[in-house]
């Protein structure tokens, strides 16, 4: 059973009489362990449809199923503790709180998750130290570097331990090193086994996919396979 299987999935948003149609129809299957990019055009339902994934919205038809279960229809407590346990979210702008440090910033998601404070400190730790952040927990967001808050945003992506990362435009942002930094913690994160979808519109990002989903006005018109992935912590190597 794949991780993401959509059929047929729409969305039209609405503005007064006139009907938009974002996502005109998306039929696809994504497994486990896959490190897909999402690319096209600005305005060709990248951004819709990494929502919908993420059941950050519903669609107007079609099915989405997440592990085998049916999201469409579901009430929105239930996609909210889906978001909450089973996704991670990565975006262009770390979307951190400025008055909060690192550590509390990760642990946000187990707070909403009612896990007890012990645990929280714990595995926020444990995850800053992932992405290389130990001692780095007091600081604000604005102490920190792009590229620090950018691995911040990406330990409290992971702190619920979940099997799919989403992330849009997570180098729109950074510097050339520090997206190259980034590739290489997220292509680590994919072979422990984490899925991961990324919206970019920068083919130098993508070389680093396994896959490459192309979108023109809300459809999906092209899927391929990467043959030879670009090795991010290899590209690191050389330019140090
Ligand atoms: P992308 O991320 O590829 O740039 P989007 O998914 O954001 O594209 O948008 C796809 C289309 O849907 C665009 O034509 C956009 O204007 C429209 N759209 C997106 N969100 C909304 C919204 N909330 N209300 C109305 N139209 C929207
Ligand atoms: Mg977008």
């Amino acid at each position: 059973m794949p991780l993401i299987q959509t059929t047929d999935l729409a969305r039209s948003y609405r503005i007064g009489d006139i009907t938009v149609p974002a996502l005109r129809g998306v039929s696809l299957a994504i497994e486990r362990g896959e490190f897909v990019a999402v690319m096209g055009p600005s305005g060709s339902g990248k951004s819709t449809f990494m929502n919908l994934l993420g059941c950050l919205d519903v669609p107007s038809s079609g099915s989405y199923k997440l592990d085998g279960e049916e999201i469409a229809g579901l009430d929105p407590d239930r996609q909210a503790r889906i978001r909450n346990q089973r996704i991670g979210f990565v975006f262009q702008n770390f979307n951190l709180l400025p008055r909060a440090s690192a550590l509390e910033n990760v642990e946000l998601p187990l707070l909403y998750a009612r896990v007890p404070a012990g645990e929280r400190h714990h595995r926020a730790r444990e995850k800053l130290a992932k992405v290389g952040l130990a001692d780095r927990g007091h600081h604000r967001p604005m102490q920190l570097s792009g590229g620090q808050q950018q691995r911040v945003a990406v330990a409290r992506a992971l702190v619920n331990d979940p099997p799919l990362i989403l992330a849009d435009e997570p180098t729109g942002a950074l510097d050339t090193r520090t997206s190259l930094e980034l590739m290489a913690l997220f292509q680590e994160l994919n072979g422990a086994g984490i899925t991961l979808v990324l919206v970019t519109h920068e083919p130098d990002i993508a070389a680093f996919a396994k896959r490459v989903l192309l979108f023109r006005d809300g459809k999906l018109v092209e899927d391929r396979r990467v043959a030879q992935p670009h090795r991010a912590a290899d590209m690191l190597g050389q330019a140090a």
